[in-house]
Order: C-alpha cells, then sequence, then structure tokens
C-alpha cells in the first residue's frame, strides 16, 4: 500500500494487537477485523454509545458498521442493557426451555408472515447450516446451488465464492472443505436467473434448493434486480425445490418483516442473525412448518445446541426488537439516506466516479463507473480508493467497514451530531480517494 497522505497511531491497539497476534492466528477472531484489506492497526474498541465507539487509545469515532448490523438501536441502548441485566440477575443458561425464548419466536413470527415456526440458535453460520441441511433432509436431495459473492457464514458447503471476508482475501477456494462438499454445490451469477433455469435444466430431480442473501451486503450492496427473487421462487416451485432466503443480514433491518417486507417474495425457508440478536448470539432459521416439522424432535432430520435460545441473548433480542416500531424504521432509512448523498455529493465534487448502491437503509460505496450488478462487476471496483477513502475518514473520528466489500450500518442513534461529523470528515476523504494511486 502506497504512504498514507495524514499520520495517526493507535499505540495502545497496536500493542493490543501484539499481544493477541501471538495467541490468535492474525490477531482476530474474525478476519476482516485484522484490517489486512486496508493496512494499519485495527482498533482495538473498548466501550460504545449510541452512534459512538471509543478506542482503547481514547478516541471516539462515529460507527458506520455497528457490529456488522445487530446494532440497528445504537450502542448500549438503555432498554436494551435493561433487558440484559435483568436476564443476567436470574441465571445466564439453564439447558432446559424458557419463556424468553418462545417469546422471541413469537415477535419474529408476528412480523413476517411467511415465518411459521423458527428454531433458535446461536450465529448466522449455524442458522445457514441448519437450513440446507433441513433441505436436504425434506427434498431427499442433495445439490444446492447459491450465487458468487453471498456469503451464509463459514458453512463448508457454501464457502465457493463468498463474499464478505473471503472476498476481501481474495480466497478462491478454502483448503479444508472436502471435494464432495464442494461438488454439491452449484455457485451462479448473482442477478443471472437464465443462469439458475439452465442448472434446474442439467440436473433434474437433484436441487434440493437455492440459497440467496434475500438483498446482498457481503459484496458490497447489491440489491436483487426487479424480479429476480420471484424468478428464484417460481424456478424453485416449478422444480421441487425449496426457496431459502437468508436474511441474518436484512432481517429486521430493512424493515419491520426485513427484506420479505420490501418484496413481499415467500420463501419456503428463511434465515435470520444480527438484529435479532441485540448484539448476543443469537440467530434462527425457520419458515413453512411443514418442512419445520422434519427437525428433530418431531422428525428426523437433527439439529441442536447447548445454547440455544440462551435467556441473556433471547432478552437482549427480544427488547431490540420491540423498540423497532415503524418510527425507528423511518429513522435509520432517513439517516441512510442523508449519509448515502453526503458521501454521494463529496465524492463527486472531487470527481471520483463511485456508485452509493443501497437496499433500504444498508449501503455501500463502490468505486466504479457503472451500476454493480453481480460478484464480477464488484470485484472491478478501484478499492485502493476506498483503502485511502477509509484511512482518511478514520483518522477523522468515522468508522466505516475495513473492506470495501462490506455493508456500512447505522442506526436509530445515528442523530444530526454524528451525521454532521461524518459530514465534516468526507471531504477530506474524498480528496483522498480521488488522490490514490493503484499499489
Ligand atoms: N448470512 C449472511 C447474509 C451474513 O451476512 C452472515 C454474516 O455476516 C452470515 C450468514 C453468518 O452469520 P454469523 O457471522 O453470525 O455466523
Amino acid at each position: 500500500m502506497s504512504e498514507l497522505p495524514y499520520s495517526y497511531e493507535a499505540p495502545v491497539s497496536q500493542t493490543l494487537f501484539d499481544r493477541a497476534a501471538a495467541v490468535t492466528p492474525g490477531g482476530v477472531n474474525s478476519p476482516v477485523r485484522a484490517f489486512r484489506a486496508v493496512g494499519g492497526t485495527p482498533r482495538f474498541m473498548v466501550s460504545g454509545t449510541g452512534p459512538y465507539l471509543t478506542d482503547a487509545d481514547g478516541r471516539e469515532y462515529v460507527d458506520l458498521v455497528c457490529s456488522w448490523g445487530p446494532m440497528i438501536l445504537g450502542h448500549a441502548r438503555p432498554e436494551v442493557i435493561a433487558a440484559v441485566q435483568e436476564a443476567v440477575s436470574r441465571g445466564t443458561s439453564f439447558g432446559t426451555p424458557g419463556e424468553g425464548e418462545v417469546a422471541l419466536a413469537e415477535e419474529m413470527v408476528d412480523r413476517i408472515e411467511p415465518l411459521e415456526q423458527v428454531r433458535l440458535v446461536s450465529s448466522g453460520t449455524e442458522a445457514t447450516m441448519s437450513a440446507i441441511r433441513l433441505a436436504r433432509g425434506f427434498t431427499r436431495r442433495t445439490k444446492v446451488i447459491k450465487f458468487a459473492g453471498c456469503y451464509h457464514g463459514h458453512v463448508d458447503s457454501l464457502l465457493a465464492a463468498a463474499g464478505s471476508g473471503v472476498a476481501t482475501f481474495a480466497l478462491p477456494d478454502t483448503p479444508g472443505v472436502t471435494g464432495a462438499q464442494a461438488g454439491d454445490t452449484i455457485v451462479l451469477p448473482y442477478n443471472d436467473l437464465e443462469a439458475v433455469q439452465e442448472a434446474f435444466h442439467r440436473h433434474p430431480g437433484e436441487i434440493a434448493c437455492v440459497i440467496t442473501e434475500a438483498s446482498p451486503g457481503n459484496m458490497g450492496v447489491v440489491p436483487p434486480l426487479p424480479g429476480f427473487n420471484q424468478g428464484l421462487k417460481d424456478t424453485c416451485r416449478k422444480n421441487g425445490a425449496l426457496f431459502v432466503s437468508d436474511e441474518v443480514m436484512t432481517g429486521f433491518r430493512t424493515s419491520r418483516a426485513g427484506w420479505y417486507g420490501v418484496d413481499g417474495v415467500r420463501p419456503d425457508l428463511m434465515t435470520f442473525g444480527k438484529v435479532m440478536g441485540g448484539g448476543f448470539p443469537a440467530a434462527a432459521f425457520g419458515g413453512r412448518a411443514d418442512i419445520m416439522e422434519h427437525l428433530a424432535p418431531v422428525g428426523p432430520v437433527y439439529q441442536a445446541g447447548t445454547l440455544s435460545g440462551n435467556p441473556v441473548a433471547t432478552a437482549a433480542g427480544l427488547a431490540q426488537l420491540r423498540l423497532l416500531d415503524q418510527a425507528a424504521y423511518d429513522t435509520v432509512d432517513a439517516v441512510s439516506a442523508q449519509i448515502r448523498s453526503l458521501v454521494g455529493e463529496a465524492l463527486t465534487k472531487e470527481g471520483v466516479a463511485h456508485r452509493v448502491q443501497n437496499a433500504s437503509n444498508m449501503f455501500s460505496v463502490f468505486f466504479a463507473d457503472r451500476a454493480v450488478r453481480d460478484y464480477e462487476d464488484a470485484k472491478k471496483q478501484d478499492s485502493f480508493r476506498y483503502t485511502a477513502f477509509f484511512h482518511s475518514l478514520l483518522a477523522n473520528g468515522v468508522y466505516l467497514p475495513p473492506s470495501s466489500f462490506e455493508s456500512w450500518f447505522v442506526s436509530t442513534a445515528h442523530d444530526e451530531r454524528a451525521v454532521q461529523r461524518i459530514a465534516d470528515a468526507l471531504p477530506a476523504a474524498a480528496r483522498a480517494a480521488a488522490e490514490a494511486t493503484a499499489a
């Protein structure tokens, strides 16, 4: 990476990172956090309040990552913290059924009409892994269609051409995934319905399901073209396969009913995580009751979890969901629109080719001169401009995802002061992006 046109240091974070690197591969517990795509020292955060994060060096940032989506009410929202404290005071895990998990499931089912039953798990990865197993068990077929650039967690069979960290590090394939696992996965270009129809034609009676991000945010934000999700659903139905919509990122974020609330296409199965956990490890999969009834203990498809439906996590998730009324979504949508236009104006002023793409309040910036419709387009962006843009904003107290293949997230807590700080930092960042040169 060329030298940055500004200097700023994070000595305490650097010391922590050095310590971390000695005991943890790459010093992080999830690869993108290591800042490898953008270079520099990852900031070790010590606290968060509303739209702000404070790092170990005492520097405050406006947070545009929001823990990769979950913190839609901002950090340390008092009602969520109170619900967690109340739950913790009663004990942290029982390994038995509890009312909190029922209430969370009821809240989810109430919001999303095609969601008849849900099973709670602890991560989005577990949710998609379990949904795929259930789809295979239900249909008694083996193959799965996924799309290049869509990330569904680090499920072995779904890591092929995944977006997010896999894209950030340009990993073609992951060692450790067997040929059999990869061989049952058919990877197709996103937004290409013909490719899907052709795959069904080539593999009659073999495809268990199509899994897609309801609206992808893991190659940057690349919404489905009009009719794409409906086309997937129709093609699945015609061919006896299940349509699995991964709403881990979009669920309860893009609307009260997630992306289903935006496009109304009824999936057979859905997966959730992030917002529904209120910042705790809670996730879920669910959908048609006749399919969900194939799960143990009712049916033969096994799935389980020691901490599934954990009382503290479900209390946090439920408190967060109950605060997410239409006014909250209106607020998040409005602040997202405001920041999108500020970013667009700053980059336009500096003559930087870019596209700000959004799916309701999720958005990202591509340094590209045309709309990005799939992973191939996303890979063609000038990522070196993002690096300069990112570091300039970081130096001026704005925390963006440390990769150009990720969505940006805002919250109800992003108020005028936070937006003003972003507005103040943008002109220099746009200039840095304009002046950046490929390494
Ligand atoms: N599916 C989607 C669409 C995601 O964005 C993610 C994570 O970013 C996952 C699944 C995996 O979730 P987790 O990181 O909780 O395992």
